[in-house]
């Protein structure tokens, strides 16, 4: 079974597929995210890091109303690409012994999870868009709207003052 099987065969089965993937990709960052609070050393780092896990948190009741909206129940499907960039921030972060390196390295795959989220969520607010689910394109913009908020913050943080500590 590819990732586009054949039950995916109109942009409704597409919607709810690409629902089900940020939805697993969702459970497997609230799952992540302790591991990188406890590796971060930079105070504002972990701080950041409890804060984004409580938010996601709320994200995925957020996706729990949408699958309500379209009468469908909660479900993931296998996201490949999330569990690699999981496998790879556990990959590099392993390989480090410098605290302060390891921050910088931290943010570096928090912001790559951030990036595949906000391609997530404004690829389903198009879609969203073009079938009339106005409801869910609400639920879905505030989602969206954590994510670059939470990449914003890691990326003041990195150039402020983690980067210039790791160098
Ligand atoms: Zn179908
Ligand atoms: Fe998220
Ligand atoms: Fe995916
Ligand atoms: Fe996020």
């Amino acid at each position: 079974m590819g990732l586009f099987s054949a039950d995916i065969h109109t942009m409704d089965d597409l919607f709810l597929h690409t629902l089900q993937d940020i939805y697993y990709a969702e459970n497997q960052i609230v799952r992540a995210l302790p591991e990188m609070i406890e590796k971060a050393t930079d105070k504002q780092l972990a701080q950041g890091f409890k804060t984004h896990l409580e938010e996601t948190k709320g994200q995925i009741r957020r996706l729990e109303q949408v699958f309500k909206l379209l009468g469908k129940e909660p479900q993931g499907v296998d996201c490949p690409a999330t569990d690699g960039l999981i496998d790879e921030a556990e990959d590099v972060a392993g390989d480090i012994d410098d605290k302060q390196v390891l921050d910088a390295a931290l943010i570096g795959a928090a912001q790559a999870v951030e990036h595949y989220e906000i391609a997530r969520y404004g690829t389903l607010m198009a879609w969203a868009k073009t079938l009339g689910h106005q409801e869910a394109i609400r639920l879905l913009k505030q989602n969206l709207d954590e994510e670059k908020a939470a990449d914003d913050k890691l990326s003041k943080l990195a150039e402020s003052s983690v980067n210039r500590k790791a160098a």
